[in-house]
């Protein structure tokens, strides 16, 4: 083959051939089989794979020319050249294409390395060499699952004549759609594969202040991006405006995807925009997200839990009117959010509400970030510390034995 001719083949409800039961048949048909081919394998015997497979009509006996009529295609891997040759003499005669598994030299067709991420069908051919292809196409699908080829839709769905049945048939043709994608605590590199794919997808990016905003500079300069960032006095947007903007774009058929930190899930008021997607009929999926309760810790060499001195963790939304005095008696660890403003009055509410003073304690800023900073010290001195380090959102404050471990994993740092 010298130049080749590329093609993507229909076979829905089409019959095609496979001639051989052994492994490459059974691959052969049960790719076909996926395809929505009507397939029948013609062999003296068949493997498991394709005796178990019901969408495979199975003829036990040899082949013979008669078996290609009524076929579209038809694959020769009987392993036996002088079989396979006739397969392919006989279906060039008929006009029918047929692919030669072990002689891909003589063959009148090829079936390239293919790998799918989503709608997208990647499909190489590299010479004579399968190896050479499938390793190409491993690399080249990675990139696309992870998000760093282009694969956002130009057009929308089902708006082609030529789409193909795989990406244009559903009846949601025209709906879009919406993901609330969790960006971890700040590192861009802390984002999910799913979530930077989807992402890389997006038509509208409704981002949060909080969320792995360098991830942005990715973006086609077609991509809308809505801020929806709140800060503590200057609400941009409106919850409820939130809701209504991520219904509203997807009901014009574009893919929207909600950038959030850490997890959608962890005080992100993602069950809320999700409520309002199912009230509205838009689809819409979570993509869960690495949470800055756990991460932003970790990132300061801090464990919520660790054997023997912590077995439990609770995670607290340390908001203005939290009542906090419930928390005298709750064993293991405490991670309170949004507190960083407040960190002495937290720290003296616990104190009365029964813990020990000489309680450890960390206050961990900008977590994951190149501005990450820890300010270590104890229920009864973190007040002071924090006021004289000047504590700024976002932060974590960790109040437990844990906190102390921040010393050992980082013997150098404040
Ligand atoms: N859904 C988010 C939390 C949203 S609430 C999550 O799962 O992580 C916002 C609070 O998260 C902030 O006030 C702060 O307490 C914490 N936070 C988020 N990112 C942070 C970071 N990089 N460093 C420190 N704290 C962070």
């Amino acid at each position: 083959m010298d130049a080749g001719y590329p093609i993507l083949l229909d076979l829905a409800g089409r019959r095609a051939l496979v001639v051989g039961g052994g492994a490459v048949g059974a691959r052969r048909a049960i790719a076909l089989a996926d395809a929505g081919a009507a397939v029948e394998v013609v062999a003296p015997s068949v493997g498991e794979g394709i005796s178990a497979d019901g969408r495979i009509a199975v003829m036990l006996r040899e082949y013979s020319a008669r078996d290609l009529a009524g076929s579209w295609l038809v694959h020769a891997c009987t392993g036996v050249a002088a079989v396979d040759e006739a397969v392919a003499a006989d279906a060039e005669a008929a006009g029918i294409w047929c692919v030669r598994a072990s002689a891909a030299g003589s063959s009148a067709a090829w079936t390239p390395a293919v790998s799918r991420v989503d709608d997208v069908v990647v499909a190489v051919n590299a010479g004579a060499d399968p190896g050479r292809a499938k390793a190409l196409r491993d690399a080249i699908s990675l990139l696309l699952s992870t998000g760093e080829l282009p694969l956002r839709r130009q057009r929308a769905r089902g708006t082609s004549e030529n789409s193909g049945r795989r990406a244009g048939s559903a009846g949601d043709a025209r709906l879009g759609r919406v993901a609330l994608v969790g960006g971890g605590p700040g590192d861009p590199d802390l984002i999910t594969v799913r979530g930077r794919r989807l992402l890389a997808q997006a038509d509208v990016v409704v981002v949060d202040r909080l969320a792995p905003r360098s991830l942005l500079d990715e973006l086609a300069p077609a991509v809308e991006v809505i801020e929806a960032g709140k800060t503590r006095d200057n609400h941009i947007l409106q919850q409820r405006q939130i809701n209504e903007l991520l219904v509203s774009r997807a009901q014009q058929g574009k893919f929207v995807v909600r950038l959030k930190g850490g997890d959608p899930f962890v005080f992100g008021r993602g069950g809320e925009e999700m409520l309002a997607c199912a009230e509205a009929g838009v689809p819409c999926e979570v993509v869960p997200g690495v949470t800055s309760a756990i991460a932003v810790p970790a990132a300061a060499g801090i464990p919520v839990t660790h054997r023997s001195v912590a077995r439990q963790f609770t995670v607290i939304a340390a908001h203005e009117d939290r009542d906090l005095s419930n928390l005298g008696e709750v064993e293991g660890t405490l991670v309170l959010l949004m507190g960083a403003t407040r960190v002495e009055r937290i720290a003296k509410e616990l104190v009365k509400a029964g813990r020990e003073p000489l309680t450890p304690v960390a206050v961990v800023e900008s977590g994951t970030t190149k501005h990450q900073r820890t300010t270590r010290g104890t229920l009864a001195t973190i007040g002071e510390l924090a006021a004289a380090a000047g504590v700024r959102a976002p932060a974590v404050v960790v109040v437990g034995e844990v906190a102390a471990l921040h010393d050992v994993l980082n013997p150098v740092s404040s």
